[in-house]
C-alpha cells in the first residue's frame, strides 16, 4: 500500500523509492534516486533505483520505450536519475522477498539522467564491504549514502526526537546556550577562539554548559534541557571526540533521587521508543554507591549482563596462608580479591600469560591463579603454599565449579579493584558473556567528593567543581590545617562524599551529574580547596558566585553522552559511527582537511603570531 504519509512528493518524484507495493499496481509513478545496480539484458535493462527510504526495481524495455531505453543504456552506477512509468507485478517467481518493494516493478516511459557519477572509491552498494575508516571518512558524505550509515543516523535521530518528547512531556524548557563563552572547566583543555574585535582575549568554546544551565535555575526556568555541543581539547579514544554532544538538563528544587528518577523514566520510555526489540535487563535500574560498585565489580561503571563479582579471600585466607604474596598485602592494609572464569580450567600456559600481562597494565605486580580440576583439585603454582582447608575455603567462597579458573589480586585496595575489574571487563568479552542484544542501565552514586592531586597539591574534584556534598559531609569540607588555603592529603575534605551520580550502560559510563552547591560560602569553600584563589575563583567563576546572592534554588541536573547512548543503541564500540562527520583519532577532519593553516591575514586582523608552528601545507 502507498505510505499514507504526505509530504516527500516532489517535482522529481509522486513516490519515494521504498513506497510502491503490489496494491499500486496498474498506476502511474515517478521515482527519483542513485542507480544502484544496473543490469543490461539487452532488450530488458534493469536498474535498481535507490534513495533513504528504499529500492526500487526499474525495468526498461527498448520496445516499449526506445528513448528511454537507450538513455537508461548510458546511466552508471551512482547516476542520479529520475524515472516515469507504470507500476507492474513481477512475475511469478522473480518477486525479492528481502525487499518491501520486491512485488512489483516500475515499467519505465521515460528516463532522465539528472546527475552523472564518477566511479565511487568504495562500493556503495555492497554495505558489509570492509572499507578503510580513512577512506570512509574522506568520503563521507558517500560513506552515509552507504545503508548502515544511513540506518545509524536514522536511529540517532529518532534517539533524539524521542528524547526531546519525553523532556517536553515533563515540564522542560529547551534552551540554547552559547558556544563562545568563558571557560568552564570539565576537567579537559578548552577550546580557545581569538577575539577580532578585543584583540589579546579569547572565548573558550564550552566544554559543558554546566555554570550556564545553573544560571538558568537560578533564572526560575525550573527544568531546563539541550541537545548541547561540548568541546574538550583531549586524546582521543574510541568513545572520545573533540566535539561530541550531550543531553544537557537541570532540574529546580530536587534532591538526588528526584534526578535519578526522572532520569531513569526518561531512559526507559527513550530505549523502548527507540529500540523496541532491545530488552532491558533491570528496571528499577539497579543503584550502587561507588564503594559498592568497586567492591563488587572493581568499576564504576560496571556491565552488569554479567556476574563475575570481585571476591574478598581475606577471610578464607586468614592471618596466616602460607603465601607470602597473600599474607603481606593484608598485614600491609591492602585486599586479596579474586574473580572467577567460568570454564578456563584448562587454560593454556599462553593464557595465563596474556591475563597476567593484562593485570600487570592495570597497575598489579602480578596475578595469581588456582585452576579447579575435574574431582575438586585445585592447581596451580601457588597451590603448594596453601593448605587443604585454605584451597577449600578459596573455593567455597568463591562459588567456582569444576572447569573454573580463579585469578586473585593481591595489592592496594584502588589496585585490586582496577586490576581485577579491568580483567573482568576483558573476559566478559573474550569469553562472550554479555548478552549482545541486553541493555544492562545501572546507576553509580555517591562519589568521593575529592581526589588528592599529588603535583597541584590541592584536592581535584573527581567530577565537576560544582557539585554538591551529602548534607552529612558538609562539615568535612576542611583542611587539617584550619587555613581552606593550605590543603593536604589528610584532610578531612578527602572522606567527604558527592551529591554524585553516573549512570552506565553495559559497561560505558553514559552520563553524569550531581546535585549542586547552591550557596556561596560552601562554594567558595569547595573551590579553595580545590586550590583556586579567591582572586581566580572571582575570574573564572564570578558570574556565578554573584548570582547565587540573588536567590539561588535548590538545584541538580545530569549530562548523557548523545554519541555514547546512539553508538550502543546501534551495537557499535565507536562513537564515531554514529556521528556523521567525526575527527579521526589525531583529530582531523580528512574531508574538509581540517584543522588547516589560517589565511595570513587572519593571523594580523586578531593580532596573533605563531611561534615556533610546524611547517604548514598551503
Ligand atoms: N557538566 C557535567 C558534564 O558534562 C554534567 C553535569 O554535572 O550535569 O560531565
Amino acid at each position: 500500500m502507498t505510505d499514507p504519509r504526505p509530504g516527500l512528493a516532489t517535482p522529481f518524484r509522486t513516490h519515494t523509492c521504498g513506497q510502491l507495493r503490489a496494491t499500486d499496481e496498474g498506476t502511474g509513478a515517478r521515482l527519483a534516486g542513485w542507480v544502484h545496480r544496473r543490469r543490461d539484458h539487452g532488450q530488458l535493462i534493469s536498474l535498481d533505483l535507490r534513495d533513504r527510504h528504499g529500492l526500487t526495481q526499474v525495468v526498461v524495455d527498448r520496445t516499449e520505450a526506445p528513448e528511454a531505453h537507450a538513455i537508461a543504456s548510458r546511466t552508471r552506477s551512482e547516476f542520479v536519475v529520475t524515472v516515469e512509468g507504470t507500476v507492474a507485478r513481477r512475475l511469478d517467481g522473480t518477486e525479492n522477498t528481502k525487499l518491501p518493494t520486491g512485488e512489483i516493478e516500475l515499467r519505465a516511459t521515460s528516463v532522465e539522467i539528472l546527475n552523472e557519477a564518477k566511479t565511487p572509491p568504495f562500493y556503495i552498494n555492497e554495505p558489509d564491504a570492509p572499507v578503510d575508516e580513512s577512506l570512509r571518512l574522506k568520503y563521507r558524505y558517500l560513506d552515509i549514502r552507504r545503508e548502515p550509515m544511513q540506518a545509524r543516523l536514522m536511529l540517532r535521530s529518532r534517539l533524539v526526537q524521542a528524547i526531546r518528547g519525553v523532556h517536553h512531556d515533563n515540564g522542560f524548557v529547551e534552551v540554547e546556550t552559547p558556544n563562545l563563552i568563558k571557560s568552564t572547566p570539565e576537567g579537559a583543555r578548552d577550546f580557545i577562539v581569538p577575539s577580532r574585535l578585543q584583540p589579546g582575549s579569547v572565548y573558550a568554546l564550552p566544554q559543558s554548559p554546566q555554570q550556564l544551565k545553573q544560571l538558568l535555575m537560578v533564572a526560575g526556568v525550573d527544568r531546563y534541557f539541550q541537545i548541547a555541543r561540548c568541546f574538550r581539547d583531549e586524546d582521543l579514544r574510541g568513545d572520545r571526540q573533540p566535539e561530541f554532544t550531550q543531553l544537557d538538563l537541570e532540574m529546580s528544587f530536587v534532591d538526588e533521587a528526584a534526578v535519578m528518577d526522572f532520569v531513569e523514566a526518561m531512559a526507559i520510555e527513550v530505549s523502548r521508543d527507540v529500540v523496541p526489540a532491545r530488552h532491558i535487563q533491570e528496571t528499577p535500574f539497579p543503584r550502587f554507591t561507588y564503594d559498592e560498585a568497586m567492591e563488587r565489580y572493581g568499576s564504576d561503571k560496571p556491565d552488569l549482563r554479567f556476574s563475575m563479582e570481585l571476591v574478598d579471600l581475606a577471610p578464607a585466607l586468614g592471618t596466616s596462608s602460607g603465601f607470602r604474596v597473600f599474607d603481606d598485602a593484608l598485614a600491609a592494609g591492602g585486599r586479596v580479591k579474586a574473580i572467577v572464569a567460568p570454564g578456563m580450567a584448562g587454560a593454556t600456559r599462553r593464557e595465563i600469560d596474556e591475563l597476567t600481562e593484562s593485570a600487570k597494565r592495570f597497575g598489579a605486580k602480578g596475578l595469581a591463579h588456582l585452576a579447579l580440576e575435574a574431582g575438586g583439585e585445585v592447581k596451580g603454582p601457588i597451590a603448594k603454599f596453601l593448605s587443604d582447608e585454605t584451597q577449600r575455603a578459596i573455593v567455597e567462597a568463591t562459588k567456582a565449579t569444576e572447569g573454573d579458573l580463579i585469578l586473585v589480586v593481591a595489592d592496594t585496595a584502588a589496585v585490586v579493584a582496577e586490576a581485577l575489574g579491568r580483567l573482568r571487563t576483558e573476559l566478559g568479552a573474550r569469553l562472550g558473556l554479555a548478552d549482545p542484544d541486553v541493555l544492562a542501565y545501572c546507576w553509580v552514586y555517591r562519589f568521593p567528593m575529592y581526589q588528592w592531586d599529588v603535583e597541584g597539591k590541592r584536592w581535584d574534584a573527581t567530577h565537576n567543581p560544582f557539585s554538591g556534598v551529602v548534607p552529612e559531609d558538609v562539615e568535612l569540607l576542611a583542611t587539617a590545617s584550619g587555613d581552606p588555603a593550605r590543603p593536604s592529603p589528610d584532610d578531612p575534605a578527602g572522606r567527604a562524599r558527592a551529591m554524585q551520580y553516573d549512570i552506565a550502560l553495559n559497561g560505558w559510563e553514559l552520563g553524569g551529574g550531581s546535585v549542586r552547591i547552591h550557596k556561596r560560602d560552601l562554594l567558595e569553600r569547595s573551590f579553595a580547596l580545590q586550590g583556586y584563589s579567591v582572586e581566580r575563583m572571582r575570574n573564572m567563576f564570578g558570574a556565578m558566585l554573584d548570582a547565587f546572592e540573588y536567590g539561588a534554588p535548590p538545584h541538580g541536573g545530569i549530562a548523557i553522552g548523545i554519541d555514547r547512548w546512539a553508538a550502543l543503541l546501534a551495537y557499535q564500540t565507536n562513537i564515531r559511527e554514529v556521528m556523521a562527520f567525526p575527527k579521526t583519532q589525531s583529530g582531523s577532519d580528512p574531508m574538509l582537511d581540517a584543522p588547516s593553516a589560517p589565511d595570513p591575514g587572519q593571523y594580523a586582523e586578531l593580532g596573533l603570531r605563531f611561534v615556533g608552528a610546524p611547517e604548514r601545507r598551503t
